[in-house]
């Protein structure tokens, strides 16, 4: 395996730094800032420099770049030396926009993208519901098309920062003859309204990131909506795509596993040094054996990319290694913290894979690790599109996705 990624591309390497260490840290006026608004300014910079939102046209706020996943990743690698903001994080940045740019009308683009990327137009994702949630096209929100606004009833769960959102991208059942598949649309929904009702749910980690989200008769203007009436299925597929994707980092199984060893040259087990013990040794030399294919397989991915080839199911693969390593790590590192496992967890500000807040951050974790391991699709549903899309497996047969019932 060749890693060196050439002079061209190292004279890239030496622009970008360059770059970095005239504007940040931030410098003159823009140091005076409060730090997220400093932040939302360097972004606008260096995507006006081209480092940054590389694939978004300059009109929506973007660096405009042709695609070149190399050039990408030094662009990540040389930000994160120096610990410079990236990309704003969040479901409206990460799937909204992507799904904008493939699927929405020119008015959809200059409206929503340029907030979003800067982080001023807060989104949260209603597909799930009570009832729905692996099965997502059985869902029963419906939305109605009535004058010139759709007026949208039922309840949507699990939505991930619901109670900041300006606006939801919503899966809605808007044409009830159809089959299932073919009767959603997919509509963009002001979330500050009367009709609106949002409901935090308290997580066993103390925390409360997602929310139950009651709309009776919501309303949104009748050309709120992404691709015609009836597909919005095949526009959340798009979003999805680059959700499962962005969930899948080996560099954050690297950190959280960095952590895990420093936990055990600290901790004591069954009596004498953690590193002594050689169920712990074994537990730490699998890991470390998973996390090496986990970053190799994400190097096959990235390789793809660099030739323009289609990543196929490598991204949903590396999803289920990253969240499988999330779990064993915090399980591990619970063993370790022994009868300190019993704490209270911290709770986080915002969903992070790496812990903070010393051992009752690693129970934090673990709780956490539960959910990562479900949001996005559980891991059996992506199991089943690995075998059945990937492998040509025959289709599982209690999953009942062509009768249209
Ligand atoms: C941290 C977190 C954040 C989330 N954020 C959002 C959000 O912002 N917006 C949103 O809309 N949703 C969100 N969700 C919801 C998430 O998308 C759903 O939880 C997920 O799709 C699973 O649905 P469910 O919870 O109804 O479980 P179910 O679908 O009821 O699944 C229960 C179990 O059955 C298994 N199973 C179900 N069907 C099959 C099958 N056909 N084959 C094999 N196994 C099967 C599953 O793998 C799972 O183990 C979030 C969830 C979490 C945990």
């Amino acid at each position: 395996m060749d890693l060196d990624y050439g002079k061209e591309y190292e004279d890239f390497r030496a622009e970008v730094s360059g770059w970095l260490s005239s504007n940040w840290p931030p410098k003159g006026e823009l140091a005076e800032l409060p730090l997220a608004e400093g932040a939302a300014r360097f972004r606008a910079m260096a995507s006006e420099a081209g480092y940054l939102n590389r694939n978004i046209p300059r009109k929506y706020g973007g660096g405009e770049q042709p695609p070149d996943a190399i050039k990408g990743q030094i662009i990540r690698e040389a930000f994160a030396k120096v610990h410079a903001p990236m990309e704003a994080r969040g479901i409206g940045s990460m799937m909204l926009v992507p799904t904008l740019l493939e699927r929405g009308e020119e008015w959809q683009k200059e409206k929503f993208v340029k907030g979003t990327i800067n982080g001023e137009i807060i989104w949260c994702q209603g597909y799930s519901e009570p009832g729905s949630g692996s099965d997502l096209a059985s869902l029963q929100t419906k939305a109605e098309l009535i004058g010139d606004e759709w007026v949208i009833n039922g309840q949507k769960i699990w939505t991930t920062t619901a109670q900041q959102a300006d606006w939801m991208f919503c899966l809605c059942r808007s044409e009830p003859d159809q089959p299932k598949h073919g009767g959603i649309s997919y509509l963009l929904i002001p979330m500050k309204q009367d009709a609106i009702t949002v409901s935090p749910l308290k997580q066993m980690t103390g925390g409360a990131d997602f929310n139950q989200v009651f709309l009776e008769d919501a309303r949104t203007p009748a050309d709120h909506i992404v691709g015609k009436r009836g597909e919005g299925w095949s526009v959340s597929r798009t979003t999805l795509k680059h959700e499962r994707n962005s969930i899948g980092n080996a560099a954050q199984s690297e950190a959280i596993f960095k952590g895990l060893v420093a936990l055990a040259k600290t901790s004591q087990y069954n009596g004498r040094p953690a590193l002594q013990d050689p169920t712990i040794r074994q537990r730490l030399a699998g890991l470390e054996g998973y996390i090496l294919s986990h970053k190799y397989s994400g190097l096959r991915q990235f390789t793809k990319s660099a030739k323009g080839e289609d990543v196929g199911i490598i991204g949903l693969m590396n999803k289920i290694n990253s969240t499988n390593i999330g779990s064993e790590v915090s399980k591990l590192a619970l063993d370790l913290l022994g009868d300190d496992g019993m704490l209270d967890p911290i709770a986080h500000e915002e969903m992070t894979l790496l812990p903070t807040g010393g051992n009752r951050g690693w129970i934090n974790q673990y709780m956490y690790s539960l959910g990562i391991a479900v949001a996005g699709g559980t891991g059996n549903i992506q199991r089943n599109v690995i075998g059945e899309r990937g492998l040509g497996l025959p289709r599982d047969y209690y999953a009942d996705r062509s009768s249209g019932k």
